[in-house]
């Protein structure tokens, strides 16, 4: 080898160690700025639709989080719309006024379908056919009227006579609900939990980093960790206190909590408080408890189990065997103050 090509050699070595180099510390550099970089702030809005305020708190860093904020809202103000049993636009509101089979979309009979099928292993506890007995109390998740007297007896029992999840007939092959025996469908008990699932996975659909979370009047849904890291903190309401009184606090970076409570909506008469959240055998509120907080992976079944576990209140021990079998995590507060909960759920009770 001659000395000239012997220093042209050593020059290649130098310039690709030096090259070799130059690279693993810009890698390094670009891996420690992506690590620390800043996470993007959450950005909040707060509307009222369906018969509730809907807060979202969000935070993107692949598209504005206003957007994805404002896709939320609109997907709840569709399903309110399309759900609100006193609206005669409503498809709802079509089916409670037809005899014989109506035609529905796929979403409707998938949503009724699921609503029978949580009627059934509640053991109607959970009843989506109360329509003409919440009507007559004058309670409607979707109304916002105040109701101030209990009606009569009579009523009460004609009305009750005209509910049961048994006389909704379902045909899947024609995409056809019939309802018999005067019943009326009302799903308030449900489609909050469904308009939260739904508006996340529009949002994960947007951006699957997105991070978060959407309150629905107390039934949240978790987008993402706090800065895609840190789990989120719920006080679930006191019911023997004010509304910014917990009577505890969980933890969650993922999934979704509901409560139902009888401060929601209610009236006093003669020193007794008659609620929104009825006994489908007694066609009065519920009675045993003040509130019912279930945590589950969907916002739809944290929603139902709520309703159905606060209308079971009385045999709380049965609600926290059974229901955590079907991912349902249940706390509640009896109405003599005695707490309940399933042996789970201390697990969102510790920040992990
Ligand atoms: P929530 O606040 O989720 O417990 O839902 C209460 C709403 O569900 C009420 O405003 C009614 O529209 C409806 N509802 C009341 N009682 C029941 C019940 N036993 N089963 C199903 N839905 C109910
Ligand atoms: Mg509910």
């Amino acid at each position: 080898m001659r000395v000239s090509d012997r220093k042209s050699l050593l020059k290649a070595r130098r310039n690709a160690v030096f090259y070799g180099i130059l690279l693993l510390v810009s890698v390094a550099t670009i891996a420690v700025i992506y690590c620390f970089r800043s996470p993007p702030p959450y950005y909040e809005v707060t509307d009222f639709t369906m018969g509730t305020r809907v807060r979202v708190v969000i935070a993107s860093r692949k598209v504005s989080p206003k957007s994805l904020a404002n896709l939320v809202l609109s997907e709840f103000k569709r399903l309110s719309a399309k759900y609100d049993p006193y609206d005669p636009r409503s498809v709802i509101y079509e089916i409670n006024h037809s005899k014989g089979w109506v035609k529905v979309d796929e979403e409707t009979f998938a949503i009724i379908e699921a609503a029978i099928r949580y009627a059934r292993i509640t053991h109607g506890a959970f009843d989506p056919t109360l329509g003409k007995l919440i009507d007559l109390w004058g309670f409607s998740d979707f109304e916002r009227k105040k109701p101030t007297s209990v009606p009569n007896e009579k009523d009460i029992e004609e009305k009750l006579a005209e509910t049961g999840y048994e006389n909704v007939d379902l045909d899947r092959s024609n995409m056809a609900v019939r309802l018999r025996n005067g019943v009326w469908l009302d799903l308030g008990g449900l489609v909050k939990g469904y308009a939260l699932d739904r508006a996340y996975n529009i949002v994960r659909n947007v951006d699957k980093d997105a991070t978060g979370f959407i309150d629905a009047g107390g039934d949240i849904k978790i987008i993402g960790p706090k800065y895609g890291k840190l789990p989120w903190t719920i006080g679930i309401r006191d019911p023997f206190g004010s509304p910014s009184d917990a009577v505890d606090y969980v933890y969650l970076r993922e999934g979704a909590i509901a409560t139902s409570g009888d401060y929601e909506r209610y009236f006093i008469e003669n020193g007794i408080r008659y609620h929104h959240i009825f006994d489908p055998k007694t066609g009065y509120p519920a009675r045993g408890a003040r509130s019912v907080t279930v945590i589950s992976k969907d916002a739809v079944l944290a929603d139902v189990f709520a309703t159905a576990g606060f209308v079971m209140a009385k045999d709380w021990r049965y609600v926290l065997v059974e229901f955590p079998k079907y991912g349902a995590h249940v706390f509640m507060v009896m109405d003599s103050g005695e707490i309940h909960k399933d042996p789970f759920f201390k697990v969102y009770e510790s920040k992990r």
